[in-house]
């Protein structure tokens, strides 16, 4: 693995080999800057007279794990792999503690409260482009990882793959509920999505060879949303039998027609959903870095990594994301960079029920260490008397004592 050189002010300069690394810190021309990613910063040197090499940033979003790969250009075409990374996100915990959130607060609500009627859309409009928290996060961490080796190292451009085929990115849309209307997604996408989704005929009598109309199922009138999920095909004639009617009422004589065009309309594809609208955003956001992005296709990805006898892993796909000709070096351990989060502002802890059950600390930090923070410890035990140092993840950091990652229980003594 690469390790990231930067010169005496702190400027990123080219990453150097491990070993170059031992020996610069060996002589003492270099200090150590930051263990993780590896950074050593230069005591003796301002600017290198610039040798720049072209180094790229290669992404392969994906929902549950991000691969990150730092790869040099090379004169022939092909690319030399750097460092590998694979960002593990938590979209999932943050979806559930929003849903958890939201269940204790229905019930503190409505348990000592006496009845009130709802008031009327009383929610704001949702911003153009919003999407959901728990996809977000997963925007700004990887947009986090990008800065920081930008930081670390001259990256002059980036790499990110955004579709699998453009079939399955309205499908997701659909499914993640993307409304048709918030701009990314173009009217006549989703009417060729929907063409092939109802069989390029009319969802309420079958026929085809005739005009199709685009359909709410719940009708707008009647609250119905813009999701490609609530839009159906219908020729003319029963677009407007039906009219503002709910579809229940209108197809209550054909219920298992009814029945299947519900189903049909909402069908689960959830987790390459998250990545897509997830993709979208994420390009955007790149894109204003100000470095050149490349976007890739996921088959593409695939194609190169058959073509170059490159095993599947999340950071190996991002190496082969866009055009590639030649890749070398590949073979790198890889950096897993899980994400934690910052704890949350809920300082009551709740039984299943909702009831409190414990207090946390006002304070977070307890002499400058907290819960996730990795350290270097000395741990000594009773039986074998002998000292080591090792990196751990301390577990706890409330009161004067941690839990670590092995499970040893210790003193917090010095200043991080
Ligand atoms: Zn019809």
């Amino acid at each position: 693995m690469a390790v990231f050189v930067l010169d005496r002010n702190g400027k990123a300069l080219m990453p150097c080999s491990e070993k170059r690394a031992r020996l610069l810190l060996e002589r003492d021309r270099a200090r150590v800057h930051r263990v993780l990613p590896f950074v050593i910063r230069l005591t003796d040197r301002h600017a290198e007279s610039g040798e720049f090499q072209n180094l790229r940033i290669k992404l392969d979003p994906g929902s549950k794990i991000t691969g990150i790969a730092l790869v040099r250009e090379q004169e022939d075409g092909g690319i030399a792999v750097l460092s590998l990374f694979e960002l593990v996100h938590r979209g999932r915990q943050i979806s559930e503690a929003i849903t958890s959130r939201r269940a204790m607060r229905r019930r503190r609500r409505g348990a000592n409260l006496r009845y009130r009627a709802p008031r009327f859309l009383n929610r704001g409009n949702k911003a153009k482009g919003w999407i959901a928290p728990s996809l977000m996060h997963r925007v700004h961490t990887t947009l986090s990882w990008v800065n920081k080796l930008q930081r670390f190292a001259p990256v002059s451009a980036l790499s990110t793959e955004l579709v699998r085929f453009d079939m399955q990115l309205m499908q997701d849309a659909e499914i993640s509920g993307v409304e048709y209307q918030q701009g990314e997604l173009q009217g006549y996408e989703v009417r060729e999505y929907l063409l092939e989704k109802w069989g390029r005929k009319c969802a309420y009598c079958d026929k085809n060879g005739v005009p199709l109309q685009t359909e709410h199922i719940h009708a707008k009138a009647c609250g119905g949303s813009n999701r490609v999920s609530n839009l159906a095909l219908s020729c003319q004639p029963c677009n407007q039998k039906k009219g503002s009617r709910d579809v229940r009422e209108f197809l209550k004589r054909d219920p298992a027609r009814l029945s299947r065009i519900l189903a049909k309309a909402k069908a689960p594809l959830k987790d390459a959903a998250a990545v897509n609208s997830t993709r979208w955003n994420l390009l955007g956001t790149l894109k204003q870095t100000g470095l050149v992005v490349e976007t890739g296709t996921g088959g593409r990805t695939k194609f190169n990594r058959s073509r170059l006898g490159i095993p599947k892993t999340h950071a190996l796909d991002a190496v082969c994301v866009g055009e590639v000709s030649v890749v070398s070096d590949w073979k790198k351990p890889t950096l897993t960079i899980k994400a934690t989060g910052r704890g949350c502002y809920q300082r009551t802890r709740l039984t299943a029920q909702g009831f409190p059950r414990g207090y946390l600390t006002r304070q977070k930090q307890i002499k400058g260490f907290q819960t996730g923070d990795m350290v270097k410890a000395v741990v000594s035990t009773f039986r074998p008397r002998k000292a080591w140092f090792k990196g751990y993840r301390i577990g706890t950091a409330a009161s004067r004592s941690a839990t670590m990652g092995t499970g040893f229980n210790c003193g917090i003594y010095g200043e991080s």
